[in-house]
């Protein structure tokens, strides 16, 4: 068994939802028995960065809450947090009750949500304390995307003032979106409409300026903040500093950042599109920051920014503009094994901190822990029973998202969640989908501890 602390051979006792007990050769009688030897038994995943049923540009992001969560669970992952959108001129309490609606009864496994908050009126603080009270605790802004979801720095100064005192957690997306917004322009208008444009007109200098201004800012307010996909080593040297100052900077990076490239964008034939997000996925080079990043803490968190767009219709809507194809890479189903196996397997990290990166840390950091994101007596049993001596290959053919390609086709990996556990109920067992929508249900989440 393993946690982010511990690993030990052990018995795990499941009792209703929870763990009731660990220790060796517990002397008790089951109902049932799951021999997980030569296996690893660890907590259920938590990607707390996703996009299901989510508008963009027109379209919607191809999983929904019932194929979205089905995916997860597929790959070990058992709770989501995901986005609920505040539309321009609307409460944010609205805009909270079209995503509780959104994945009611469809969901199958727990869920909670972030904030996205898009215009910062005086309702919308006071909206803002009203969510942190039921339990939505972390509200995103956005340097980037003007007109659609960027907010100026007064705006984003006062709603991190407001949770200073209301226990909220600001993420940031940060990317200078009015510079740019002038180079996408440009490159538009001199006729580079192909999808490796994406990465040239938004430069990763710009995220590591979004990053350090976003930092700075709250900083003046006195809070903490949480930059979301962080994808370059610009980004990450402001996180850096910040932190070795000691202010409280945190940040996630995802699995795209990682493993792909801009070389991926630069694909031929408009299949660069696939790997369309943003930030954009950076030159090679920076994938060794970030792992060094991941090892020294000042990246704590792995997540997905799940957010797919099928590539024969949606994609394509960008074919002769590469600022119209939808923004955003399918991961939900791949993180969990693909983060043990680049990471673990290749040696970058240990086991323990596998389990930190994909589930006690985003527990830890978005008021689930102790019920999620460990396995331990009393916490939920999310328990994902894994074999990492299987060797398989990813891939659109066989994955379970919805949607038309896997980002990550033919990667060779070894490891596969053979039995996944959400709440003591069997979701997934060697190879066949046991779970039934609407068995996740919301979960309020704690304030940050500040
Ligand atoms: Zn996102």
């Amino acid at each position: 068994m393993v946690t982010a602390g511990d690993t030990v051979a052990a018995d795990v006792l499941v009792d209703g939802e929870t763990v009731a007990a660990i220790g060796r050769s517990l002397d008790v009688t089951a109902d049932r028995i799951v021999d997980a030897s030569s296996r690893y038994v660890m907590p259920g995943g938590i990607d707390a960065h996703t996009h299901l049923d989510m508008p963009f540009g027109g379209t919607f992001s191809a999983d929904d809450f019932e194929s979205g969560t089905a995916a997860a669970a597929w790959g070990g992952t058992t709770t989501v947090v995901d986005f609920a959108i505040q539309d321009f001129g609307e409460s944010l309490q609205a805009g909270y009750e079209r995503w509780l609606a959104k994945a009611a009864g469809r969901a199958h496994v727990d869920y909670g949500f972030h904030m996205i908050i898009r215009e910062v009126t005086d309702q919308t603080l006071t909206d803002m304390d009203a969510l942190v009270r039921q339990g939505v605790t972390s509200f995103k802004l956005f340097m980037a995307y003007p007109g659609v979801f960027m907010l100026d720095d007064a705006s984003i100064f006062r709603a991190m003032q407001r949770t200073s005192d209301n226990g909220g957690l600001i993420m940031m997306h940060a990317e200078n979106g009015g510079a740019i917004d002038v180079l996408v322009q440009r490159y538009l208008r001199e006729g580079r409409t192909d999808p490796v444009n994406h990465a040239l007109t938004r430069p990763a200098s710009m995220e590591g300026e979004a990053t350090h201004r976003a930092i700075a800012l709250a900083r003046l307010a006195g809070v903490a903040v949480y930059i979301v996909h962080l994808s370059s080593r610009d980004a990450l040297t402001a996180v850096v500093e910040a932190r070795d100052r000691g202010a409280p900077a945190y940040a996630e990076t995802c699995p795209q950042y990682l493993f792909l490239s801009q070389d991926d964008l630069a694909r031929p034939d408009f299949e660069g599109a696939k790997y369309v997000c943003s930030p954009p996925l950076r030159p090679r080079d920076h994938q060794d920051d970030l792992w060094k990043g991941l090892v020294q803490d000042d990246l704590q968190i792995v997540s997905t920014d799940h957010c797919p767009f099928d590539y024969k219709d949606q994609k394509v809507l960008g074919r002769a503009d590469f600022s119209k194809i939808p923004n955003g890479l399918p991961g939900i189903e791949d993180r969990y094994t693909v983060l043990f196996d680049g990471g673990v397997n290749a040696g970058r990290i240990t086991l323990n901190r596998f389990v930190e990166l994909v589930a006690t840390a985003p527990a830890r950091m978005f008021g689930l822990y102790p019920r999620k994101g460990t396995i331990a007596p009393g916490s939920d049993a999310d328990i994902v029973i894994f074999n990492p001596a299987v060797e398989r290959v990813l891939s659109a053919s066989t994955h379970h998202m919805r949607v038309d390609y896997n980002c990550f086709e033919g990667m060779r990996v070894r490891g596969l969640p053979e039995v996944v556990m959400q709440r003591g109920e069997v979701l997934v067992e060697d190879g066949r989908f046991l779970g039934r929508p609407g068995q996740g249900g919301f979960l309020p989440r704690s304030a940050f501890p500040s």
